[in-house]
């Protein structure tokens, strides 16, 4: 389409700063006390926006993510099919858990997120995998479905910190995040990438599985917004730190595309760094959805397209909608 979508050098942040990742800014014995209060707050766990009251460290039922004391991990891999201001020449060094805070009917990635085959992980575990992913040379340390997970991640970050990890870290969620959770990760997390699903809480409910998905999300990304600001690259192309929006076009008008755009170029910035993501087939359990039964049409992707653009969008990434 019409203009140049990738980064100009205006939007770069300085080459010559030397980069540190937010957690190394915090002061002696903060990121330990982040980490003591999240696993405090398992207790009663409003870790999520689901705020389910459970108690993690002493039950085994009840929790939507079905997540207890430990985290789940699927895999942990070098990944090359992120954004190219992720993976760069070396990956992005991603961590997929499994579970999740959504209970989306046409996930892609379901055996994952519903059935969550995989084993537990300890916080020295997880921190392992952190400094493997460094040692590989990725670029970043990038969460796959971490909002359940903010304890698990906290302590195993204060590990993997005293044992030199340094990449940037990623938090690639849902948009699902509680502001008890994100108070926790101010100054820890560099790039939020989280999803805008939906603009319709009811269509959330529908497809998801979860309640107040407009409020709750659109909360989260001003909030992340707030700590991170726009996203700004290096002189690489590399994501240091900011936000970037990863938005999903659903066939039948379903994820509400004009009013996110309109949202983000109104309410958060218009600089906002935006995936407009194409890629919807249906899956799991969506081929017996009629409105989720089909490919977003081209029509649909141009409009998508167009409504970014009308708002005011320019940062769209490259990877997307085109
Ligand atoms: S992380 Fe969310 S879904 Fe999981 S127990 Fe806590 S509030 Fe519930």
């Amino acid at each position: 389409m019409a203009s140049s979508r990738h980064a100009s050098p205006t939007e770069l942040s300085s080459p010559d700063e030397p980069f540190e990742p937010a957690y190394l800014l915090l002061r002696t014995g903060e990121l330990r006390a982040r980490a003591d209060e999240a696993r405090r707050r398992l207790q009663a766990c409003d870790l999520c926006a689901n705020h389910c009251g459970v108690n993690r460290l002493a039950v085994t039922v009840g929790a939507t993510c079905n997540t207890y004391e430990r985290a789940r991990v699927h895999a942990a891999f070098p990944h090359h099919g992120e954004e190219d201001v992720l993976r760069g020449h070396a990956g992005s060094g991603t961590i997929f858990f499994s579970f999740c805070t959504l209970h989306c009917v046409y996930c892609q990635n379901w055996e994952i997120s519903w059935k969550g085959e995989s084993d537990l992980v300890s916080d020295e575990d997880l921190a392992g995998m952190m400094l493997e992913l460094q040692r590989q040379g990725c670029h970043n340390v990038n969460l796959v479905s971490p909002s359940h997970v903010v304890a698990q991640v906290l302590a195993a970050l204060c590990l993997a910190v005293e044992r030199g990890l340094r990449l940037p870290l990623v938090w690639n969620s849902g948009g699902f995040d509680s502001l008890e959770a994100l108070q926790l990760l101010d100054g820890v997390v560099d790039i939020y990438m989280p999803d805008m699903k939906y603009a319709d809480s009811g269509v959330a409910r529908q497809y998801s599985h979860v309640t107040g998905y407009r409020e709750v999300n659109r909360a989260a990304v001003k909030e992340m917004h707030r700590q991170v600001g726009d996203l700004t690259l290096d002189d690489r192309g590399l994501a240091r730190r900011g936000l970037l929006v990863r938005h999903l076009v659903l066939p039948s008008g379903l994820a509400g595309t004009d009013d996110v755009m309109r949202f983000l170029a109104e309410e958060v910035s218009p600089r906002t760094w935006v995936n407009l993501m194409d890629q919807y087939r249906p899956c799991y359990r969506s081929g017996n959805v009629e409105a989720l039964a089909r490919r977003p049409s081209s029509t649909e992707l141009r409009e998508a397209l167009a409504a970014a653009r009308r708002h005011g969008l320019t940062r769209l990434d490259p990877g997307g909608v085109s």
